[in-house]
């Protein structure tokens, strides 16, 4: 489950070369609003966790993970000591691991901090931690259990700002967006987001709905409160409490009664509702948005199509199309590695010969070890500032559009198989995630190891 990663040394790192008892060195500017009910409780939180040896411990180690771009920081605690573990850009990184008198120390600090109890290590404990550090706010969400080995913890960092907004930040090429927004900018017709489970789609609803046109039509989107979707602009929320015994079908009655242009469904729910949002489509020029876990744009449509069979005719009817997506990183723009690819790898890849000159791969410096010339001398090889010597920076990812037409819409009736409907698809104009990747990594957004990586997953 996690990566194969050398440990990546860019900074003081905590952990084991890390103070045990109050630190002389200056700790982060860091500032924790533990939410405690008073102002004054509070106070006596900050107080009591300063005072603890280990406190800067717990500092150095969310300023380090917040440093090194982390979104989480995982804690395993056993007899041996405590391992930790950082994701950057969706992959885990080992850090060098505490003593347990360290990493016990800490623990009691960040459970007083988010306001929970240092002394239960078996019940699952969640917290919330407002903090600011280097003029951002940020949440820190926190829960710890106990395990067979010991205990676990994890803390999530998370910011208000999300750092993808757009679908170039995202990565997609210009004239795909284009096709991208023909389609989801239609009318009579309904489209289809996927992704797998894990690969960004919940990003791409948001940014992929905020690209649709919301200011000429009104939108309106009908889920379960328990769903947790996220608040967008121009975008009306009708929410149905299914604990309480509401039903989405009435939400979605009394909606239709208002005449929308858009229904934003992020399930479909049900067959009936599946066949009611069809014929709204064709009787009253509706458009319809919806999404599905699935692992390219063929398969989502097909599990649509099998999910609600007695409206399976209706449904494939209606769908003007379908996107996909997988995450990736995107390579460090400042340490990036520029090679000339031989013609055979450029024919491997199906890149026609003259148009790419130079391809790049990820500078990943050697281990601290190995950092040494023939004699056993140590070389120096300046790491990178930028990515901390990861060869990467930040995330994007590679999509592939599905244009429903008639002819691909006979495919899907004849015979509804990927292998079946992909080489008609493909005579359409679509381009798999795998030739997609292939451009993306030509215009050096990423590499070929993160290509392959990401789809052999
Ligand atoms: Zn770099």
């Amino acid at each position: 489950m996690f990566g194969k990663k050398k440990p990546v040394n860019n900074a003081a790192q905590p952990g084991a070369q890390a103070p045990k008892s109050a630190p002389q060195v200056q700790l982060p500017q860091i500032e924790f609003k533990p939410a405690a009910p008073s102002a004054q409780l509070q106070q006596g939180v900050l107080i009591s966790c300063r005072a603890s040896p280990q406190y800067g411990v717990a500092v150095m180690v969310i300023a380090h993970a917040i440093n090194s771009r982390a979104d989480q920081i995982l804690f395993d605690f056993s007899a041996q000591g405590c391992a930790v573990r950082y994701r950057v850009d969706g992959l885990w990184e080992r850090m060098p691991p505490m003593d347990r008198e360290t990493g016990d120390g800490m623990l009691v600090v960040l459970k007083r901090l988010f306001i929970l109890n240092p002394a239960d290590r078996r019940s699952k404990q969640r917290g919330k931690l407002p903090t600011r550090f280097k003029s951002v706010d940020w949440v820190l969400h926190f829960t710890s259990e106990g395990i067979p080995s010991g205990e676990r913890a994890l803390v999530v960092i998370d910011t208000k700002k999300p750092v993808l907004n757009t679908l170039t930040d995202l990565g997609m090429r210009e004239k795909l967006q284009e096709k991208y927004k023909e389609l989801v900018n239609g009318n009579k017709a309904m489209f289809v987001f996927s992704g797998p489970a894990g690969h960004g789609l919940p990003t791409l609803w948001r940014i992929g709905l905020e690209s649709a046109d919301r200011f000429v039509r009104d939108f309106h989107c009908v889920f379960d409160e328990a769903m947790d979707e996220p608040e967008m602009i121009n975008i009306a929320n009708h929410k149905f409490n299914s604990a309480a015994g509401e039903t989405p079908m009435s939400v979605l009655k009394s909606l239709l009664l208002k005449q929308p242009d858009a229904l934003i469904m992020p399930d479909l729910f049900s067959t009936e509702i599946a066949q009611l949002l069809c014929d709204e489509i064709q009787k009253e020029n509706r458009y319809a948005i919806t999404r599905i876990n699935a692992n390219s744009a063929i398969e989502a449509i097909l599990r649509l199509l099998a999910t609600h069979r007695s409206a399976a005719k209706s449904i494939l009817e209606v769908t003007c199309g379908a996107i996909n997506l997988r995450l990736l990183r995107r390579l460090c723009p400042d340490c990036r590695q520029p090679f000339q690819p031989t013609p055979q790898l450029l024919q491997k890849l199906g890149i026609p010969p003259g148009r790419v000159n130079v391809l790049f791969q990820p500078f990943i410096p050697p281990p601290p070890e190995q950092r040494v010339d023939a004699n056993g001398k140590p070389i120096e090889i300046p790491i990178c500032r930028k990515c901390g010597g990861r060869g990467y920076f930040g995330r994007a990812a590679i999509f592939e559009l599905l244009s429903i037409n008639d002819e691909v819409r006979r495919a899907f009736l004849q015979n509804p198989t990927v292998d079946a409907i992909l080489p008609v698809a493909r005579q359409n104009g679509f381009l798999t995630l795998q030739e997609e990747g292939i451009l993306a990594v030509a215009t050096g957004m990423t590499s070929l190891q993160e290509l392959q990586r990401v789809l052999s997953s």
